[in-house]
C-alpha cells in the first residue's frame, strides 16, 4: 500500500521545511522527506543551512570575533585583558549545541504542525510518487497530489584538490577543525572562503586565499568591493591572491602541498589545512527516475518557471536546486509562495528584492542593482553615500570603516540598490529591502525619522546624500 499525502516535500532545508510548515498551516496533509543524519545516525532536519552552513558558521564567526576583540579590540575602551587564549574544542562544542537545538526545534515544529517527517533519501518517480530509501537500504513508496522538490546544493569538487575532510576540507569539514591550523589555505574568495578564512584567521591561523578570478567579489558593487578588500587585507590580515589558479595538490597526513599559477608563473606552498570553497551545485544527481521525465536546465538545476513550477504538473522545485542565488531566505520565500499556490492562493516572490550578506568583519550587505549593473542597463542614476567614520554610534562602538551607498533612479528617485560595508550591515540592510519592496524613493528614507544615536542614521544620511543634503558630511 502507498501512503498518500496532499503534499510531499523532498528536503528539509530552509526551503523545504518552511514549505512543509506553510502547507500544514494551510490545512494540507504534508510529509517531508529528508536524508540528513547527525554523527550518531539520527535524522537532523534543517539541511545545509542548519547543519553545516549558515548557523554553525555564524556561531564560529561570533566566537572568533569575540576572541579577536578580547585580544585586540579592548585597549581602545581602556580594558586590559592580559593574555587571552581559546579552547577551540569548547568553541566547536558550543556550535554543535546550537545546531542540535535548532535542528530539534524543526522536529518540534513539524510535530506541532502535524507534518509527517520521513527519514531517508527521496527520489521522484512517475505519477507523483516518491521513493524513499533509508540509510539501511529499505525502500518505501509515498504518493501525493503535489510534490515540492527542495533538495538543495552540494559543494563543487575540483580534481586538483580532492576533499578528504582530513587535510583538504569542504565547508562542513572546515567547521570542525579542533585546533587552529598554523597555515591555512583557502581555494575561492567567495562568500564561504571569506567567512571561514576570517574565522580561522581570528583564531590565529595564517590564512592565504587563492582566487582564480582577478576581480575581488565581482558581483558586489565595485566601490564597496574595493573598500572591503582593503579592510580584509590591511585590517584583518587575510592574504588574498587574485588571478591565481590552483593546478594541483598533494596531501600527506599532516599537510598539503598546493601548486598554483599566477601572472608570475608557477608556485608551490604547503598548508596545514586547505579549504575548498569554489561554489556549490544543485543536488540533483539521481533526483528522479527517467520515466518521471523531470527536466533539468543546462547547469543541472531543476528547470522551473517564475512560479517554481517544473515541467511536470503539480511538481514544484525551490531553493538552491533551482535558478537564482543560493541563499536560505530566497529558498524559504519560494517555499511559502509554492505552499500558498498549492492551497489556491495568489503568491508572489520578488526576486529583485533578495538581500545578500557576507558575514565578514566588516560585514557586506546589499540589495538591488550595483552601480555597474544600473549603468549596464542604461539607467540614468544618482548615488549618495555616508561613511560610518562620521556616524556617532559607529565611533562609540570603535567601528570606523565602511559606508552606506544608495543608488536611485535620476528621474523618479526610486531606490534601485543599497550597498553597505560596515558594522551590523546584515541587520541594516532590512530597511533598504523593505523600502525597495514598497518601491520607495530615496526621499522616502530621507524623510523618515531614524533614532539617534544609531547605525541606521548612516542609511538616513546616505538617502539625504542622494540629493546632496547629507547633514554630517560635506556633500
Ligand atoms: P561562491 O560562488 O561565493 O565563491 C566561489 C569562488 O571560488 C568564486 O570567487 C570563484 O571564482 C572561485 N573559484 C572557483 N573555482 C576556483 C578554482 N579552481 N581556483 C580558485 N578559485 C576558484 O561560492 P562559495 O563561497 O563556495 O559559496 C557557495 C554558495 O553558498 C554561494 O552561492 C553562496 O551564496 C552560498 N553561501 C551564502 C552565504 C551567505 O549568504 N552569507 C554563506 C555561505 C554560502
Amino acid at each position: 500500500m502507498t501512503d498518500k499525502f496532499d503534499v510531499i516535500v523532498v528536503g528539509a532545508g530552509p526551503a523545504g521545511y518552511v514549505a512543509a510548515i506553510r502547507c500544514a498551516q494551510l490545512g494540507l496533509n504534508t510529509a517531508c522527506v529528508d536524508e540528513w543524519q547527525d554523527s550518531e545516525g539520527n535524522a537532523s532536519l534543517g539541511g545545509t543551512c542548519l547543519n553545516v552552513g549558515c548557523i554553525p558558521s555564524k556561531a564560529l564567526l561570533d566566537s572568533s570575533e569575540k576572541f579577536a576583540q578580547a585580544q585586540h579590540g579592548m585597549d581602545a575602551h581602556g580594558i586590559k585583558t592580559g593574555k587571552v587564549s581559546i579552547d577551540v574544542s569548547a568553541m566547536i562544542a558550543r556550535k554543535n549545541t546550537i545546531v542540535d537545538n535548532l535542528t530539534k526545534g524543526i522536529a518540534g515544529l513539524f510535530k506541532a504542525n502535524k507534518v509527517t517527517a520521513v527519514h531517508g533519501r527521496g527520489r521522484l518517480l512517475k505519477d507523483k510518487q516518491i521513493e524513499v530509501t533509508s540509510a539501511g537500504g529499505e525502500q518505501q513508496i509515498l504518493a501525493a497530489d503535489n510534490i515540492i522538490l527542495a533538495v538543495g546544493s552540494v559543494p563543487i569538487d575540483i580534481p586538483v584538490a580532492a576533499v578528504d575532510n582530513a587535510v583538504i576540507l569542504d565547508n562542513a569539514g572546515a567547521l570542525d577543525i579542533d585546533t587552529a591550523p598554523k597555515k591555512l589555505g583557502v581555494i575561492g574568495a567567495g562568500v564561504i572562503g571569506l567567512e571561514l578564512g576570517s574565522v580561522w584567521k581570528r583564531l590565529g591561523s595564517e590564512v592565504t586565499i587563492l582566487e582564480a578570478v582577478d576581480t575581488f567579489l565581482p558581483t558586489v558593487d565595485k566601490q564597496i568591493a574595493r573598500e572591503a578588500q582593503r579592510a580584509f587585507v590591511k585590517e584583518q590580515g587575510l592574504n588574498i591572491k587574485l588571478g591565481t589558479k590552483v593546478t594541483g595538490s598533494k596531501a600527506s597526513k599532516k599537510s598539503v602541498k598546493v601548486t598554483y599559477e599566477d601572472k608570475d608563473g608557477e608556485h608551490t606552498e604547503t598548508f596545514d589545512k586547505l579549504i575548498v570553497a569554489v561554489g556549490r551545485r544543485a543536488n540533483t544527481k539521481d533526483i528522479a527516475s527517467d520515466d518521471a521525465g523531470l527536466v533539468l536546465d543546462e547547469r543541472g538545476r531543476i528547470d522551473v518557471d517564475a512560479h517554481c513550477r517544473t515541467n511536470i504538473a503539480n511538481v514544484y522545485a525551490i531553493g538552491d536546486a533551482v535558478k537564482g542565488p543560493m541563499l536560505a531566505h530566497k529558498g524559504s520565500e519560494e517555499g511559502v509562495a509554492v505552499a500558498e499556490q498549492i492551497a489556491g492562493q495568489h503568491a508572489h516572490i520578488n526576486h529583485d528584492c533578495v538581500p545578500w550578506v557576507i558575514y565578514t568583519h566588516p560585514e557586506i550587505a546589499w540589495v538591488g542593482l550595483t552601480e555597474e549593473q544600473a549603468k549596464e542597463q542604461g539607467k540614468n542614476i544618482k548615488t549618495g553615500f555616508f561613511p560610518f567614520a562620521a556616524n556617532g554610534r559607529s565611533l562609540a562602538m570603535n567601528e570606523k570603516g565602511g559606508r552606506v551607498k544608495m543608488i536611485a533612479d535620476a528621474e523618479t528617485d526610486r531606490i534601485l540598490g543599497v550597498h553597505i560595508l560596515g558594522p551590523n550591515a546584515s541587520e541594516l540592510i532590512s530597511e533598504a529591502v523593505l523600502a525597495m519592496e514598497y518601491s520607495a524613493s530615496s526621499e522616502d528614507i530621507a524623510r523618515t525619522i531614524h533614532a539617534h544615536p544609531t547605525l541606521s542614521e548612516a542609511m538616513h544620511e546616505a538617502a539625504l546624500s542622494v540629493s546632496g543634503r547629507a547633514l554630517h558630511k560635506v556633500n
